[in-house]
This record gives structure tokens, C-alpha cells and sequence, in this order.
């Protein structure tokens, strides 16, 4: 089941969906996770990441990356 979210959960306003390259960083290290679909309110900005979103964000994400060396 797909839950599709149509009202901002902060503010109640509709809320879209988007899809966009999404930059994010971790320690200083920036990374793009391409073509991420997620939801955000145009009234207050509050962005919602769906499970898949997550996903891909955590896929693409150098704290979730799989550790070749440890210090
Ligand atoms: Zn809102």
C-alpha cells in the first residue's frame, strides 16, 4: 500500500509532492541524491520524506555508506 500525503502536517495546508535533485550533507561532506521525490508545504516549507525517500536519501548518503575503513 502507498500512502500518498495530501495536507501538511505542521500548518494543514495542501501539500505537493516534488521531485528534484536533493542536496544534502554530512560532516561537511556534501552529497546529491538525484531525482528524490518528496513533499513539501509551500506555506511553511516543511519538507516530508516519504519511506522511499529515505531510502534513496540514506543510499546516497555518505553516513549510511559501508565502512572500508574505520579510523
Ligand atoms: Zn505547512
Amino acid at each position: 500500500m502507498k500512502l500518498e500525503l495530501t495536507a501538511c502536517p505542521v500548518c494543514g495546508c495542501s501539500i505537493n509532492k516534488i521531485r528534484e535533485d536533493w542536496d544534502g550533507s554530512f560532516k561537511n561532506q556534501k552529497y546529491v541524491v538525484p531525482d528524490l521525490e518528496y513533499y513539501r508545504c509551500k506555506n511553511c516549507g516543511e519538507e516530508v520524506y516519504p519511506r522511499e525517500a529515505m531510502q534513496k536519501n540514506e543510499a546516497c548518503s555518505p553516513a549510511f555508506r559501508t565502512l572500508t575503513s574505520a579510523e
